[in-house]
């Protein structure tokens, strides 16, 4: 079932909300909407619970899960942090940092994969910070996808992938950063990056006083964040990236009509269907629904620009080599 909230949280709007943090506590699956992606949320320390997420996605089970919390004590229940997450939390939370830290051994092996450490962010969203204080309990939440599909920026987007798999669908509209959180490991003596994402490797640089290494630049790092592996976010037809012009001829085999192109430079041969955007951050926010849409639209091939790398250009760099088949971490 799909229901609209809106982020004002109207009286109506709590009424939702008190249901769907019941059927959480029950042990049932809700999605939610964050300011990255739409989340598939269950009760973090019910391992029946966090299961079914995995059966509703089709994900890997080596794959962990981001825990979302209401504030930062949240944190403090599932994981043990240290003073630099707390001074973390402080300067980047509500947002899109997610930090990975030694795991309590409350948390069911489920949830992370059974590494020792857990994933844990506290979202920017009204809906989802409500939802969570609601329910009382850490929702571990991937994103609300088929998994390999793009993620979900949209209610339409979920209930296209996961229907009737889930109980409630909470429509809280379009998502405000289209990319998923950034993952930062706090776990050594120096933070390292294990996902680009919404918060940019600048803001952390200038907090750190030094640039967290990424993975892929250092070799054990993919075996620490599983879910870097894989194919991840691919729309179902062939996608090329405009790394360089050579781009051209690779999809001149298909027909102008058949051609979809997305990106901020206008393409340099003809295509049938093009999605400018203003700059990466818009590019970023719509590149999950824009696939979706150009499926639908019939697009049999799709090329999409290569963007900067500075701020969220990195992150969209990363979903777009992922999402075009390449590997980003060395495995
Ligand atoms: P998703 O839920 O699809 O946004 O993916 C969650 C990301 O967080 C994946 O890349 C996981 O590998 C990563 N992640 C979750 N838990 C951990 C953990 N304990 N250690 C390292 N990476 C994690
Ligand atoms: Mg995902």
């Amino acid at each position: 079932m799909r229901v609209m909230v809106s982020e004002a949280l109207s009286d109506h709007d709590m009424e939702i909300l008190r249901e769907a943090a019941r059927i959480l506590k029950n042990g049932g699956l809700v999605v939610f909407p964050t300011e990255t992606v739409y989340g598939l949320g269950a009760n973090a320390l019910d391992e029946r619970a966090v299961r079914k997420i995995f059966e509703a996605k089709g994900r890997p089970s080596d794959n962990p899960l981001i825990v979302h919390v209401a504030e930062p004590a949240g944190a403090e229940k599932v994981a043990f942090v240290p003073e630099l997450g707390i001074e973390l939390m402080k300067r980047f939370w509500p947002g899109p940092l997610t930090l990975v830290m030694p795991a309590r051994s409350v948390v069911p092996e489920e949830v992370t994969a059974g590494l020792k450490t857990v994933a844990v962010r506290m979202p920017a969203q009204r809906i989802a910070l409500e939802l969570i204080r609601l329910a009382g309990v850490p929702v571990a939440a991937p994103s609300a996808n088929l998994s390999g599909r793009p993620s979900p920026t949209d209610a339409a987007a979920v209930e296209e992938d996961l229907g009737e798999k889930v109980e409630i669908i909470l429509d809280g509209g379009s998502t405000s950063f289209g990319v998923e959180s950034t993952v930062l490991d706090i776990t050594g003596e120096r933070a390292i990056l294990l996902r680009p994402g919404g918060t940019s490797l600048e803001s952390l640089a200038e907090f750190f006083g030094y640039t967290p290494l990424q993975a892929g630049a250092g070799a054990p790092v993919c075996r620490r964040s599983p879910g870097t592996r894989y194919r991840h976010y691919a729309p179902n037809v062939p996608l090329f990236l405009r790394e360089d012009e050579s781009v051209w001829g690779k999809v001149a085999a298909w027909e102008p009509g058949e051609r979809a192109y997305i990106g901020i430079r206008p393409p340099a041969v003809p295509f049938g269907c093009v999605r400018l955007f203003p700059d990466v951050q818009t590019y970023a926010r719509c590149l999950f629904s824009v696939f979706r849409e150009m499926e639908k639209a019939g697009a049999k091939v799709i090329v999409a620009d290569w963007p900067e790398e500075a701020q969220v250009g990195l992150a969209l760099r990363d979903r777009l080599r992922r999402a075009s088949g390449g590997s980003v971490s060395p495995e």
